[in-house]
């Protein structure tokens, strides 16, 4: 970009270079932001798209920025908001998986562990380390949590997190406190990362942005056009306005999570189904009842699983569980099992036994697993890594993985795409992209007792400004995380963001109504006392 202006200026075209300068550096500015109204546009006035991908979730977002920085022009869609699927139900953790060390799996978990060290540097301010404690009611249990571990810390090489070590019962009871002491040998401590799902999202979307990539939200992909039996654009239908539009691509990308079926039938209407949902629930509790920094692993529930109980944005969350459903939905609704489930998993373990009436927030979230040939049974044995496969019109897909290796899969999407579309081949950049994440503040928000007006009024503008925030849902939700910590304070809160949203978006009152009473029936689902 300079070196264009430059060239202007030495050829007479622009008196003030200075000027110049500044128009340009507005514009680059400008991109950082995420603004529907300019992707509206960008839409309708391209006449053909290099990429064409469907879905804003990480992995539809990881693929734009993958694909934006090789320098292609890319458009992402997404049917409700960015993040509004399974990528901000996560249990926020960005992980190698220790859960499949001990299941064997040491490709996925070296592959991760890079990744979560490749997130750590790039994402500052949205990832961070954190002590994790198993403790342990054997002595076999401290040998095999401890080696396991160690070996844990090998893996991931320069990208150590921190050392694992044996940690004396006194020393658990000190660091978890608020966790029963009776009949503890000791704990094993190892080191993980920790993220903000829903903002990670935004913050490599408007990445993915500020290097060129048009994205747009509440726009669903419809139906595919072809020729000659190859997918070479499609329709979209904005969701805010019922208007259709068709656009043309020379490859489309289908990163709909557990949605790839459904988007598959689009193209051909027998598939065999690539996906199994599962769905995990969390639930999330006071601070009071595990003091501290510290994360609790229980490495054995009744099931079988692992359940955490992690610090986020001064709450506790408690997860998760591992139930296979038959449908999808946005939003996935917590079986009262798996409340029970995680309620008495967490009260073996704490002093304190957390109630129905303790809980701020239920949510649910469907993990896209790639259904393996052959296997059925239970989806905590399926496979957590990535599938990713070309249709034969030209359709590619990916599903399956975790938010820890969005980067990878993008890269392994793009390399696919690319040549399916017959793309000039660049190779992958986003190793040491740092990510746009201009929101710190708000962060400090989340635990807040009060919120006043005015840091409402700041983070409002910025969510729709900058962030494309279109609804009290999307501010409540995944801008600010209040709905996800604690839904009736979210309830509280949504008269004032309506009233902000409104005065931003010039909106009338009407639309401040529908907005809360939409809001407020969506969190009761979060309140599950
Ligand atoms: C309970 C749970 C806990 C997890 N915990 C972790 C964790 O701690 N760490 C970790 O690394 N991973 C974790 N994962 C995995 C991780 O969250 C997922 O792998 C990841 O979020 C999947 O992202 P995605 O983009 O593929 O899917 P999604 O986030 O679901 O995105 C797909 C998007 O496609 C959109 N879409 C669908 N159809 C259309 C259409 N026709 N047009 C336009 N848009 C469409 C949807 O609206 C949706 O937003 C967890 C998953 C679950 C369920």
């Amino acid at each position: 970009m300079a070196e264009a202006a430059a060239k202007l200026y030495q050829d007479g075209y622009l008196l003030n270079f200075n000027l110049l300068t500044l128009v340009i550096m507005e514009q680059a500015k400008d991109r950082h932001s995420l603004d529907r109204e300019r992707s509206l546009q960008e839409l309708q006035n391209v006449p053909e798209w290099d990429i064409l991908i469907t879905g804003g979730g990480a992995t539809g977002l990881g693929i734009a920025l993958d694909a934006a920085a090789r320098g292609y022009k890319v458009l992402l869609t997404e049917q409700h908001d960015f993040a509004k699927g399974t990528s901000s139900r996560s249990t926020k953790l960005v992980h190698g998986g220790v859960r499949y060390l001990a299941q064997g799996n040491f490709g996925l978990v070296r592959e991760a562990l890079h990744e979560r060290g490749l997130l750590l540097k790039n994402a500052p301010g949205l990832v961070e380390k954190q002590a994790f404690i198993i403790p342990c009611y054997s002595w076999w249990e401290v040998l095999k949590y401890l080696v396991g571990l160690i070996l844990y810390d090998w893996m991931s090489g320069s990208y150590s997190f921190g050392r694992s070590g044996f940690l004396s019962p006194s020393r658990v009871l000190e660091e978890l406190p608020g966790i029963r002491g009776k009949g503890l040998k000791g704990g094993v401590r190892y080191y993980d990362g920790k993220f903000d799902d829903a903002r990670l999202a935004l913050a490599i979307a408007r990445t993915a942005s500020a290097k060129g990539a048009t994205l747009i939200n509440y726009m669903r992909l419809t139906a595919f056009c072809k020729d000659l039996g190859k997918i070479n654009g499609a329709s979209l239908r904005d969701i805010e306005t019922g208007l259709s539009y068709e656009v043309k691509a020379k490859v489309v990308i289908n990163a709909t999570g557990v949605y790839v079926d459904q988007v598959l039938r689009l193209d051909e209407a027998a598939v065999t189904p690539l996906v199994k949902p599962s769905q995990g629930v969390h639930i999330v509790l006071k601070s009071s009842f595990m003091k501290g920094n510290n994360a609790l692993l229980i490495p054995t529930t009744v099931d079988g699983r692992v359940l955490f109980i992690v610090p986020w944005h001064g709450y506790l969350l408690a997860g998760t569980t591992d139930t296979p459903m038959d449908h999808t939905d946005l939003e996935p609704v917590a079986l009262e099992k798996e409340i029970d489930f995680i309620l008495g998993a967490a009260g073996q373990y704490l002093e304190n036994i957390p109630q129905r009436k303790d809980i701020l927030s239920v949510f649910a979230g469907l993990r896209p697993l790639a259904v393996i040939k052959g296997r059925a049974g239970a989806t905590r044995e399926m496979s957590r890594s990535h599938k990713l496969m070309t249709s034969s019109s030209g359709l590619v897909t990916i599903t399956g993985g975790k938010w820890t290796t969005y980067r990878k899969m993008a890269a392994d999407t793009v390399d696919m795409a690319s040549s399916v579309a017959g793309l000039p081949s660049v190779p992958c950049q986003t190793a040491h992209i740092l990510l746009e994440h201009t929101d710190r503040k708000s962060h400090l928000l989340h635990a807040a007792e009060r919120i006043s007006k005015k840091e409402l009024e700041i983070v409002v503008s910025k969510a729709v400004h900058d962030e494309m925030a279109r609804t009290v849902e999307d501010i409540l939700a995944r801008r600010l995380r209040i709905l996800f910590l604690d839904a009736e304070k979210a309830i509280g809160l949504a008269a004032d963001v309506a009233a902000l949203m409104a005065k931003e978006l010039n909106y009338d009152k009407l639309w401040e109504r529908t907005q809360v009473k939409n809001f407020s029936e969506l969190a009761l689902g979060y309140l599950k006392k």
